[in-house]
């Protein structure tokens, strides 16, 4: 059984802290604990593994990257009900692995991190939480780019006398049955809901999806695997991993696009009006829901059910601006109040300003949201920070994709920083952090090949971009250069200090 979180008087002496328990923080575990790395803990602010999969519930919300690849290398599962899976099979799954991997006993569940510093002295990061006390010698950070709901500010939001809740905290006790629900924001969590919320109002009910922005919304490509499908990649060696080598692929294809010629996305554009002219017959209706950006210069969503669901009787698209939130009520610029009884808002992450940074202090007394709210996110090969020695961030600043699987991503950061302790282990090293130099080059190179991408030329406002304008969020280049760069740990990079005290051997298996 998972361990219970009790606070502790004594700091806990672990030799790494792992925080969160979705896909970075369970792979972490896994190959730290592969690597002969056993002396380690997970903390996870939620109840259970999962992540982003165990908190987002709301009704329709699936993963829009086929799970053939949504799914660790390691742990290829062949029993994937369709194309896309819906979130509880996800959460099932990385359950599952985590089981089998036989790692649970070292996750203590529903604690926080409430405070991280670095101990030169004693070349541990001294961690409270709120289940207690612990000492690490490294933090590997799987804490997730999009786990921090944004609630929009909004004039007279906080006077709703409704239900009100985020998109990622949805709330399952309010019968939303023959209610009047607005949704704000029209993102890829919006896109997901509102076709089931639609339905689930029924006709009785109503739904007012507010949109600041519309997206391309590209043709849902969903199917079920057979039994028969499924029996094979069972059983035939090498088939399901040929499956999911083809969808890497495909996926792969699409990158260049993204970053050198975004004038090819034209393609997804007229797949995308086909996509509208399919469901929507008002034009005043296509008009708003037609995008004047380049598509990909925000997530090209997929969906069958969107267009048809702006286009079902008991659902309005408002573009007007909101001026304010009533007790009962949101009212658009133009003066027009629509009565609601149930506010839900779509409205995204802080991702550019990630919040456990600011409950990290480094080396030199200035917390890492210090650092970063200078000049923005920034991390050597976007996992490891100067002055926050030890601190490895997994997701972290220009690692995300807008075209393929984050799992692929998150296990090439894993195999770097195993592969980092090891040479910390081997090395006597106590202490190692990116040169400043090395991040800066790194940086600069990451910056320059941003230059051509569609997220810079697409003519669009998106939250890839920090307050300064910069992409800090997406990796610039296909996902096998940022593994190749990762390959091996590159201590000439590094500035290392030696083990000031020594390492229980016991700690190896
Ligand atoms: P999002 O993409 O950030 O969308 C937020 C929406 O809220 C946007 O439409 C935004 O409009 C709108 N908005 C924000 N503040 C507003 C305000 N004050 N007034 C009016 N509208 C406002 O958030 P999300 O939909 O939760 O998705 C976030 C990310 O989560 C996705 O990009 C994706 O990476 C991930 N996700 C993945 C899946 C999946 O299937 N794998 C599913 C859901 C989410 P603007 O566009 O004008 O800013």
């Amino acid at each position: 059984m998972p361990k219970k979180s009790r606070p502790s008087p004594e700091p806990i002496l672990v030799d790494h802290l792992v925080v969160g328990a979705g896909f970075a923080g369970l792979a972490a575990a896994i190959k730290l604990q592969e690597a002969g790395e056993r002396d380690f803990v997970v903390i996870e602010k939620d109840s259970d593994v999962g992540g982003t999969w165990h908190i987002n519930t709301y009704p329709g919300a699936e993963c829009d990257v086929p799970s053939q690849l949504y799914s660790y290398s390691f742990a290829l599962n062949p029993d994937w009900s369709k194309v896309y899976s819906p979130q509880q099979e996800i959460w099932e799954y990385t359950r599952k692995v985590a089981e089998d991997a036989q790692v649970l006993d070292r996750f203590v569940f529903d604690t926080a991190v409430l405070d991280a510093r670095w101990d030169a002295s004693a070349q541990r990061w001294q961690v409270s939480t709120t289940g207690g006390q612990y000492a690490a010698r490294t933090i590997i950070s799987g804490s997730g780019g999009l786990s921090e709901p944004r609630l929009p500010e909004i004039d007279g939001i906080d006077g709703f006398q409704g239900e009100i809740f985020h998109s990622a905290r949805w709330n399952h006790d309010v019968d939303l049955a023959g209610k009047r629900v607005a949704v704000i924001g029209t993102g890829a969590s919006a896109v997901q809901l509102v076709p089931e919320l639609q339905k689930i109002v029924g006709h009785l009910g109503h739904v007012d999806v507010y949109q600041r922005t519309p997206n391309w919304i590209i043709p849902r490509n969903e199917r079920r695997f057979t039994a028969l499908e499924k029996a094979a990649f069972r059983r035939v060696p090498g088939l399901q991993r040929a499956a999911r080598a083809a969808v890497y692929a495909q996926l792969e294809g699409r990158a260049p696009a993204f970053t050198r010629f975004p004038q090819l996305l034209q393609v997804v554009e007229r797949q995308c009006r086909k996509n509208i002219a399919k469901a929507i017959s008002d034009p005043e209706l296509v008009a708003k829901v037609t995008p004047d950006y380049r598509a990909g210069c925000k997530r090209i969503l997929i969906s069958n059910a969107w267009y048809p669901a702006l286009a079902a009787d008991n659902v309005d698209l408002v573009t007007d601006p909101i001026a304010k939130v009533t007790g009962n009520a949101v009212v658009t610029a133009d003066g027009q109040e629509r009565e609601i009884d149930v506010l839900v808002v779509a409205t995204g992450f802080y991702v550019t300003e990630p919040p456990i940074a600011q409950h990290i202090t480094g080396r030199e007394g200035r917390t890492l949201a210090d650092v970063w709210g200078e000049a923005g996110m920034a991390a050597y090969k976007g996992t490891t920070m100067h002055g926050f020695p030890n601190l490895f961030q997994l997701v972290g600043p220009n690692t995300a994709l807008g075209h393929s699987s984050m799992i692929f991503i998150i296990e090439s950061q894993v195999r770097y920083v195993v592969e980092a302790a090891r040479a910390m282990r081997r090395e006597g090293l106590g202490a190692i952090e990116p040169t400043a130099e090395a991040q800066a080059a790194w940086t600069a190179e990451v910056q320059e090949r941003m230059k051509p991408t569609v997220w810079t030329t697409g003519g669009c406002a998106s939250w890839y971009l920090d307050k300064f304008g910069n992409n800090t969020t997406l990796w610039p280049g296909q996902t096998f250069t940022f593994r190749r760069h990762l390959s091996k740990f590159d201590a000439e990079a590094y500035d290392v200090a030696a083990l000031s005290t020594p390492v229980a051997e016991e700690a190896l298996a």
